[in-house]
Formats: structure tokens, C-alpha cells, sequence
């Protein structure tokens, strides 16, 4: 490895991937190569193209801090136009020709101080330093209902939504209530002729207001910096006082609660009300923010359907009351398994250890960042990152600048670097320690934040907590080892 020349390989080309590419960049790394499996570059918004995909936390803040976009029609941004920003910076920045289509990672070993990469189609990649931003919310959930492959339409994740279904005049089934499917709700009530939403677990749902950003604003934005910087870190700190909710504070929670209560009091039908009223405390599954949900949970032929599944017969799913529900289209809109981080990527270390020995018990890491016995090998945004409604773009950024820190190092002393087993253990279980008792662990709900012992595998710290927390490597807590040259 020789300075400049490192090699690098990113695995993913989502919103971190293009972040640490563009990082690289900037500090003179050249020698890169984003490996992306699908056939064109982003993550959640490219994949994600279901009726009514947005993203719920405002756009000026769902956006890099480098790359300002004036242009953001409404205050929060269509997927679709979201997808489009992140093509547009990746080329700005120049991060396209680095990028590699249809290349699945499916092993990495790290064998002579050197990461050897294969991908699905059989070619090899030989990296000095690894960096995965493969994303959190990756593999789609579908249940296993008794019956489904004799249903007769069609039927889909949501993550994997099958534009060449035409729902004109068909019956939908909907399975779930998260933020994926309350959005597909608004986009579809009322468009179709009958919504079947069958619900496990009532969300709790915090109304927003997509207003349009006026074209003088636009224009302001565009003419001064400043003032977009300004409103950007007014929004920075709004999205940190309503995280402090998830995370403590006693004023925020109540005042979420009480909006959260006062809309669900807009129900004028009492059954549908209290089908609809959540058991567990406001913000203990990742809070749903929409517009319009209530209005189109009312909206004639939309049903709520609470009975559980008793199996899917080819014209419909079938309830243990006995009921038949008749659809044509049924859609999955059951989340994704963040606990499958990484995989089924093979991944072997220092020493022969495999990814599954070293998180046989927990996704053991040092700040999400770094996993012990697998030198030079970075992640970003992996697991106990810190989540719920933050803006994922700030936390990306926050670790990329720790990051760009541990590669200026490992390249500059041509080292490999590692966390400390027991510095990853004692990180882990402060954070354990904390989201347990944050209210994601306390809240009485089961969500995707939680791993089979029932704790929350985010970190419930503010944006800021974690810019102070990896402000700067402590090198105590690594194994740091001359590179062994063949
Ligand atoms: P989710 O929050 O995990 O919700 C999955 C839904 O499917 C839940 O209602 C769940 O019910 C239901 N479900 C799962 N398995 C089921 C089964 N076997 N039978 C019946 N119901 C079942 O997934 P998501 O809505 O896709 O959201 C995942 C995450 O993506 C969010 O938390 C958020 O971080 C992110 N997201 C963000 C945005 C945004 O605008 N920023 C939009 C969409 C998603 P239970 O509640 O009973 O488990």
C-alpha cells in the first residue's frame, strides 16, 4: 500500500457509499471501486418505489450537508426525487466512474494484509482498506402464511413493488401499518376501489403538513448559502429536541403524546378509533409521521381488518373469525430484517475468524464503525448507529468524518487497524445498556429495533452526543499493527 495508491473498495452505492466515495476524494484517495449489486447506483431510493414513497424527515435536512439542494419542491421530498439529488451529487462529485453495476459482494477475506473481495458473478477485488455501506434496512420481511403461493393475483414486498401490476379497479390487500405502509395507504385510499389493510399492532401516527416551499424561498436558497445553512441547522436541531423524546426528556414526550392522542380523537368512528389506538407509549416503535393518514384510513372502501391471519386462499386472505377478504393485489409492506447486517456476505478476518464467530452473539463493533479482528475494514451506519427520526444523513456524515480519521492513519502508517475486543465489548454494553432503558426498550412494543433478547439495536443518542462521542479515535482502543508486506 502506498500512500495515494491505497486501494479502496466501498461496498454499496446507497447514501453512504456515495458519501465515503465523495470523502475519499476529497482528500486525494483516487484508488477506489464501489462495488453495487444492482444494475444502477443508490440504496433504499432506488429500491423503494411504492405508491406515495417520500421521505418523512424534512428534505433540506435528508440532504448532504455539502451538496445543498435549493430546489426541494415541499418540505418533505418525494423517493423518486430523492433518488434523483443522490444521482445528481454522485456525478457532480465525480463517484459514477468508480461505480461497478451488478456486482453482489459475497465474501471478503482479509488474508496477508490484504482484503480479497468475490462478487456473485465470480470476479475477484483485492482491497487494502473495505468499507461497507451495504444500509440497515436492506432485505425485505415477508411472512410465511400458510396458503400464499395458491393466491391468485399478485402479490409483493413493498421494497420490491411490481410496477407492472396496474391497480386500476383492483382490490388491495395491505399487510402491515409501519411507515411504509401508511404512506402506501394515503398514496392508494380512495384511488383504488376497495383497501383491505390488515393490522397487527396499531402505529402511533404524528401529523405533519407537506407544505410547498414557496419559489422566493427556493430563489433564497439558491442565492444565499447562508440562509439555506440557517435553515438547515434550524431543522438539525427541531429533528434533535423531537429525538429527545425517544431518548428522555419528560416536556417532549408529553407534548408528542398529546398531539399523537389529540389526532386519533379525529376519528369519528369509535370501532375504527380504538381498532386504531396504539397499547403502547407514543414512540416506542420508530413514531409515523404523516400527512393525510387519518383522513384516508376514512375514506370510503378502506377497511381495517385486526383479526389475525388464518392462511391466504387464491381469491383472498382468510381471518381466524372465519372471514374471507376478497382481493385481487396483496401487498407486503412487512419491513425489513435489520439483524441480517452484512449478510449473507461471508466475511473471514485476522487469523481465520469468520464474521459469524465474532457476532455469534451480538453484532459486536467499536461505535458501529469497526468490528474487532477484522482490520481495515470500516462500516457506515451499521448496527447500534444511532436511528429513530434523525435525519440518517447527519449520523452517515458524523461517521464518515471519524472514518476519513482512521484511514488518514492507517494510510499515512501504512498500518492495520482494528478495534480492541474489550474496548468493542465495553462500548457495546454501555449502548446496550442505554437503548435498553431508552424507550424503544421500555416503551411495551415489539419493532424492528429490537434483537431476540428484546433490546434495541440503535443507539439513542442525538446527533450531537454522537459528534462528541467520535469527535476523534482514541488509539488506545485499537490494535494497531505494521502491515506485513509479501
Ligand atoms: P416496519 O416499521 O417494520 O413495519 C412492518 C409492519 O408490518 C408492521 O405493521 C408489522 O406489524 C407488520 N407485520 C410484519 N410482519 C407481520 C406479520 N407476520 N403479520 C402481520 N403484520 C406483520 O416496516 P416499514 O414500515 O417498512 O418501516 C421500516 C423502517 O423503514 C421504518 O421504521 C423507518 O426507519 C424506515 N422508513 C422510513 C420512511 C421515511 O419516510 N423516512 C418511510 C418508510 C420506512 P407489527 O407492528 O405488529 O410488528
Amino acid at each position: 500500500m502506498a500512500g495515494r495508491d491505497t486501494r479502496f473498495i466501498i461496498i454499496g452505492s446507497g447514501i453512504s457509499g456515495v458519501l465515503m466515495a465523495i470523502r475519499l476524494l476529497e482528500q486525494g484517495y483516487r484508488n477506489f471501486t464501489v462495488l453495487e449489486k444492482a444494475s444502477e447506483m443508490g440504496g433504499t431510493w432506488r429500491d423503494n418505489v411504492y405508491p406515495g414513497v417520500a421521505c418523512d424527515v424534512a428534505a433540506h435536512l435528508y440532504t448532504y450537508s455539502f451538496a445543498r439542494n435549493p430546489g426541494w419542491q415541499t418540505r418533505y421530498a418525494r423517493g423518486a426525487d430523492i433518488w434523483k439529488y443522490n444521482q445528481g451529487v454522485a456525478r457532480r462529485y465525480g463517484v459514477l466512474p468508480h461505480i461497478k453495476y451488478g456486482k453482489e459482494v459475497c465474501s471478503a477475506r482479509f488474508a496477508e494484509g490484504v482484503w480479497q473481495l468475490t462478487t456473485q458473478d465470480g470476479c475477484e477485488y483485492q482491497a487494502d482498506v473495505v468499507i461497507a455501506a451495504v444500509g440497515r434496512l436492506h432485505h425485505p420481511v415477508v411472512p410465511q402464511i400458510a396458503g400464499a403461493e395458491n393466491f391468485a393475483g399478485a402479490q409483493f414486498h413493498t421494497a420490491r413493488w411490481d410496477q407492472s401490476v396496474d391497480l386500476t379497479c383492483k382490490r388491495i390487500g395491505l399487510i402491515g401499518t409501519g411507515s411504509t405502509a401508511t404512506q402506501v395507504i394515503t398514496a392508494l385510499a380512495g384511488e383504488v376501489p376497495a383497501l383491505t389493510v390488515f393490522q397487527r399492532t396499531a402505529q402511533w401516527v404524528y401529523p405533519v403538513k407537506n407544505t410547498p416551499n414557496p419559489w422566493w424561498r427556493r430563489l433564497m436558497f439558491r442565492l444565499s448559502p447562508s440562509h439555506w445553512k440557517h435553515y438547515y441547522l434550524q431543522l438539525q436541531s427541531e429533528t434533535e429536541e423531537r429525538g429527545k423524546a425517544t431518548t428522555g426528556s419528560a416536556e417532549a414526550r408529553a407534548a408528542r403524546d398529546k398531539v399523537c392522542h389529540d389526532m386519533l380523537a379525529s376519528i369519528r368512528d369509535p370501532e375504527l378509533r380504538r381498532k386504531l389506538t396504539p397499547d403502547y407509549e407514543v414512540g416506542c416503535k420508530r413514531l409515523v409521521f404523516s400527512d393525510g393518514f387519518y383522513d384516508a384510513i376514512q375514506k370510503p372502501g378502506v377497511e381495517v381488518i385486526t383479526e389475525g391471519f388464518a392462511r391466504i386462499e387464491p381469491e383472498g386472505v382468510r381471518t381466524e373469525d372465519g372471514a374471507l377478504h376478497e382481493i385481487d393485489v396483496l401487498v407486503y409492506a412487512t419491513g425489513f430484517d435489520a439483524h441480517a447486517y452484512l449478510r449473507p456476505m461471508q466475511v473471514t478476518g485476522m487469523d481465520g475468524r469468520t464474521l459469524d464467530q465474532v457476532w455469534q452473539d451480538l453484532p459486536l463493533s467499536y461505535h458501529s464503525v469497526m468490528i474487532p479482528h477484522m482490520p481495515n475494514f470500516l462500516m457506515i451506519n451499521g448496527p447500534y448507529s444511532p436511528g429513530g427520526s434523525a435525519s440518517v444523513i447527519g449520523i452517515v456524515e458524523a461517521q464518515a468524518d471519524y472514518l476519513m480519521q482512521l484511514i488518514d492513519r492507517i494510510v499515512s502508517d501504512d498500518v492495520l487497524l482494528a478495534p480492541k475486543e474489550e474496548a468493542s465489548r465495553s462500548w457495546l454494553e454501555g449502548v446496550r445498556e442505554l437503548a435498553r432503558n431508552s424507550l424503544w426498550g421500555t416503551g411495551g412494543c415489539q419493532s424492528w429495533y429490537l434483537d431476540k433478547t428484546g433490546t434495541p439495536t440503535l443507539n439513542p443518542i442525538t446527533l450531537t452526543e454522537l459528534k462528541e462521542q467520535i469527535a476523534q479515535p482514541d488509539y488506545a482502543d485499537f490494535v494497531v499493527e505494521p502491515r506485513q508486506r509479501t
